[in-house]
């Protein structure tokens, strides 16, 4: 039977691949040995891509690893058919149509693997599909936000039958803790996505054959940079008789943090119809904001502007940038039950790997050039046309970034 928290008493997998990545760097023994998560990014990645470490052979690190402790893996079901349909530097190797393909030769095969019974004392933790069913609320017709691959993607209905094959496939399996992902404070917290939000994601989780049940909880903030919690202020203060919620930064959201968010998207998630002991993970690899330009208090109360720029952790020029943000630092080291609702503070995205290119790169991944990793670009309506905060010279996403991982090391939060 399926435990509550699969955290809670249990070792968590430390990927060797990134482990050495991170070893080698000047510095980066100090982290080397934190957990992050497996990326199954492309069908090839089920057996191991270009000299990788394939599903299976993880699987059998990990045993080693736990030598016969409770032991959580952490893996990221990621390569739904038209992925990334908002943005282009995690584009797919799999067409708009082709959730044929998704079903027969990456959920099953992988189903397959973690349905092995020499597996099954590990707790295998998956989150499903990141970034994909948010984009289905927000980034579609008639809002301002839409991309026509969003559009494609809500009409032919791919992203939710992928979503809800994956969480039937896996969820069947009575090691598997499925984790859907729910985005982030800086998208899904505002009234007109958050419970748009959460019906569908029950319609993904009905969807195929699946029920709710085989949902165990939601991710949110994964490879994004959201402050876990925001000290200096709340969404209820009042400065210069104006609400927070009219500073510019927070453009009426009702959250400011990702753990607000979180605790807060896990009732509502309960409200729709989700298992009433659904847990939420949190991603606090890259969201630490620490170094020399961390507030150390509040901002001046001259305005609810001043009040909130000044005290803000998250120092990105808007909420909406993702990709390799500037001045960012790693966040809380990976923790089991660090609050109420909250099942594990993780590092899902690893530390130091790219958000994308900062110029076009040819690969054969489908990978595209988002000029949200460009430094010099000017931005769009899905960051309300701000500049896009990204570090210059960047690989491809998903490759290693040496210049950000020591920037990461140098703002960690708490430090090194
Ligand atoms: C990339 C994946 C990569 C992952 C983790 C994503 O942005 O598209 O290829 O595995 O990040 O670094």
């Amino acid at each position: 039977a399926k435990v509550d928290n699969p955290y809670v008493g249990a070792g968590v997998y430390v990927n060797p691949e990134w482990s050495a990545k991170a070893a080698a760097e000047p510095g980066g023994s100090r982290v080397s040995n934190q957990p992050t998560g497996v990326w199954l990014d492309r069908i090839a990645a089920i057996q191991g891509a270009g000299g990788k470490m394939g599903l299976r052979a993880h699987l059998d690190r990990a045993l080693q690893q736990a030598a016969g402790r409770a032991f959580v893996v952490q893996l990221v079901i990621y390569n739904l058919p038209g992925r990334d349909c908002s943005a282009l530097a995690s584009n797919g190797e799999l067409g708009p149509t082709e959730i044929d393909r998704y079903k027969t030769q990456y959920i099953d095969p992988i189903a397959a693997i973690l349905a092995d019974s020499k597996y099954a004392n590990l707790r295998i933790v998956t989150t499903v599909e990141i970034d994909s069913l948010p984009n289905l609320v927000t980034n579609v017709t008639p809002r301002p936000t839409v991309t026509p691959q969003c559009d494609v993607m809500k009409a032919n209905g791919n992203y939710i039958k992928g979503v809800g094959y994956a969480l039937n496939k896996l969820g069947a399996i009575g090691n598997v803790y499925n984790y859907v992902d729910a985005g982030h404070h800086g998208w899904i917290g505002w009234d007109d996505n958050f419970n748009a939000s959460a019906q569908i994601f029950k319609q993904a989780a009905t969807a195929e054959g699946s029920t709710v049940n085989n949902v165990h909880g939601f991710i949110v903030n994964t490879a994004n940079y959201g402050a876990t919690k925001e000290n200096n202020f709340t969404i209820n203060d009042n400065i210069a008789g104006k609400s927070v919620r009219e500073a510019k930064w927070v453009d009426w959201n009702r959250y400011v943090d990702e753990q607000s968010f979180a605790q807060a998207f896990r009732q509502e998630a309960v409200k729709v119809g989700f298992p009433s002991g659904v847990g939420m993970l949190i991603d606090t690899s890259r969201n630490g904001w620490g170094g020399s330009a961390r507030p150390s208090g509040p901002g001046a109360q001259t305005s609810v502007d001043t009040y909130v720029d000044g005290g803000r952790y998250d120092r990105r020029i808007h909420l909406g940038n993702w990709c390799n943000q500037s001045g960012a630092g790693l966040g809380e080291r990976p923790k089991a039950a660090p609050a109420a609702g909250i099942d594990a503070y993780v590092w899902m995205k690893p530390p130091g790997e790219s958000d994308g290119a900062s110029r076009e790169i040819p690969n054969d991944q489908g990978k595209g050039f988002d000029r949200m990793c460009d430094p010099t670009y000017t931005g769009n309506p899905r960051n309300n046309n701000n500049m896009s905060g990204a570090l210059p010279n960047a690989p491809l996403s998903g490759d290693w970034f040496s210049a950000q991982f020591q920037e990461l090391m140098k703002n960690a939060y708490p430090a090194l």
